[in-house]
């Protein structure tokens, strides 16, 4: 590895276009993971440098996500740091030199090819051999570009103002190769690859040019991104090559696809099968289009990264939950699969439960009264929110499901499930209930066990199965057939309420 005795500096270079989908975020995760591991830096550089893809808010967005998922960069834009700007349209200026030093050393080339003369060239070229033709070292010589065009012309174009952009001349018919740390040795016919744009007409760099000067300047050790940015690979290698050389650049690892129900996992998969594929609500200022995130749908930044650590990564064990710290103790990227993780919803559920079971009352008050006051519950007492939490959360997967399972604490239920109730109703019942509120009433000492004996007891006296009277009860106090031990509802909403709900159940079901 050439990069061993270096600081580790790893970077998440997004383009601020919209929505971070869970790919994306378990692409941060990995490099985040990695860096705190190695006791290195984590970079956030926002790679904008396509103006005509600029989405208002896309950015703040990205720093939503990721402070949501509890991973803070070392140096953003937000953040600064010694090697900014991090935002590649800030960094404009500095690209320019290194095309240039490109071009003199013969490895670029200034074209001039309109976009018409581009149209055309994919048809004349077209043929059997060659059904997509491309840009390259075979159709080079056949465009207008500086090495078929005298250096005059080429001066007196740019004087005058000709739009030109800046491509890498690949050689032809060599073998470009690399150790990638998950794919280890990857080889590509140069043949095959095209002469990409480095430096577009209105000075912009490329993301190819950007992503290798950057990834210089900043120092950066180790570049973990998704598969999909292995084509690219040559392209980098080559201008890593001609700029700065091979032994600086960084160590390559190229992240499997996480896959849904038909392939690549895509935005559509979600709407589809309904489950969230953003980390956040996203609504696409363009076009007003929204995608819903986890941390909406009522998911744990916890569970949430916990689980999509999981998608493409093992630790060896048998264990499945892992806070951050212990996946940063335990995160190894040889332990990343080459082959791409099928992502699942009902485990990402799994993961969730476990987490709300896992975190203390406290720990989930804020999340829990947010769901609370959203559906216009209030909740003036913390205290009796922290026991009514710790009461319900083992039957809560998501955040959301607190409405449900808690609401009754609240309030009256708004309706009662009476056709439970009615099939098995009779007078006897009607009477236990009746003489239960009485003696409810005259209890002195309001606990759980005081309220427990003295239905059973009077259960007993009238010769009913105690348990054919709870389920009454229960849907009496909460409404349906949920919730914890129904003896401890009483007791949290207290004997007025109780009594109360019983009545206006009984005269409800005599109603009926
Ligand atoms: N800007 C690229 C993206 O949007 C970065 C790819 C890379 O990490 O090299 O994902």
């Amino acid at each position: 590895m050439q990069n061993i005795n270096r600081k580790v500096r790893v970077r998440f270079a997004p383009s601020p276009t919209g929505g971070l989908h869970l790919g994306g975020v378990r692409t941060v995760l990995y490099n985040y993971l990695f860096a705190k591991k190695h006791g290195g830096d984590f970079i956030l550089r926002i790679e904008d440098t396509d103006q005509t893809r600029f989405v208002e808010g896309a950015e703040q967005y990205i720093y939503d996500c990721l402070n949501w998922c509890g991973i803070e960069p070392d140096e953003s834009p937000k953040h600064g740091g010694t090697f900014g700007p991090y935002r590649q349209s800030e960094r404009k200026e500095l690209y320019k030199k290194y095309a240039e030093e490109l071009i003199s050393k013969g490895y670029a080339y200034y074209a001039f090819d309109t976009q018409e003369e581009l149209e055309k060239m994919r048809v004349d070229f077209k043929s059997d051999e060659n059904p997509s033709p491309q840009y390259d070292s075979k159709i080079r010589m056949s465009m207008k570009n500086s090495f078929t065009l005298s250096s005059e012309e080429v001066t007196a174009m740019i004087s005058k103002g000709v739009p030109y952009v800046v491509r890498i001349k690949i050689p032809f018919n060599e073998t470009i190769s690399f150790n990638d740390l998950i794919h280890h040795d990857v080889s590509f016919d140069s043949s095959t690859v095209d002469d990409k744009v480095l430096l577009k007409a209105d000075g912009m760099p490329t993301y190819h040019l950007a992503v290798v000067v950057d990834d210089y300047l900043m120092k950066i050790t180790h570049a973990f991104r998704g598969e999909e940015w292995l084509s690219s690979a040559p392209v980098h290698i080559l201008l890593w090559k001609y700029l700065f050389g091979l032994d600086k650049m960084p160590q390559w690892a190229h992240l499997p696809l996480i896959l849904g129900p038909n392939g690549k996992l895509s935005k559509r998969d979600g709407a589809k099968y309904g489950f969230p594929v953003y980390a956040m609500n996203w609504t696409d200022p363009r076009n007003h289009e929204f995608t819903e995130g986890f941390k909406e749908r009522g998911f744990l930044p916890e569970a949430f990264v916990n689980m999509l650590a999981l998608l493409g990564w093992n630790s060896g064990s048998e264990q499945e939950i892992f806070s951050m710290k212990e996946m940063i103790a335990q995160f190894s990227i040889d332990r990343v699969h080459k082959s791409g993780a099928k992502f699942d919803y009902e485990k990402a559920k799994w993961f969730n439960h476990e987490w709300i079971k896992i975190n203390a009352a406290e720990n989930l008050m804020s999340e829990v009264k947010k769901v609370l006051h959203s559906k216009s519950v209030v909740v003036e007492d913390d205290e009796f929110l922290k026991t009514i939490i710790a009461l319900v959360k083992d039957r809560c997967t998501l955040l959301t499901d607190f409405y449900e399972q808690s609401v009754y604490f609240f309030k009256n239920p708004d309706s009662l499930d009476l056709d439970t109730i009615k099939p098995k109703w009779n007078d006897e019942k009607k009477h236990f209930f009746e003489e239960y509120c009485i003696q409810l009433e005259s209890l002195t000492n309001w606990n759980v066990t005081e309220i427990e004996n003295t239905f059973k007891n009077l259960a007993a006296e009238k010769n009913i199965k105690p348990g054919e009277l709870q389920l009454p009860m229960r849907i009496m106090l909460v409404g349906g057939k949920y919730g914890p031990a129904v003896f401890e509802i009483a007791y949290q909403i207290g004997k007025d309420v109780t009594i109360n709900r019983i009545n206006i159940a009984l005269t409800q079901i005599n109603n009926q």
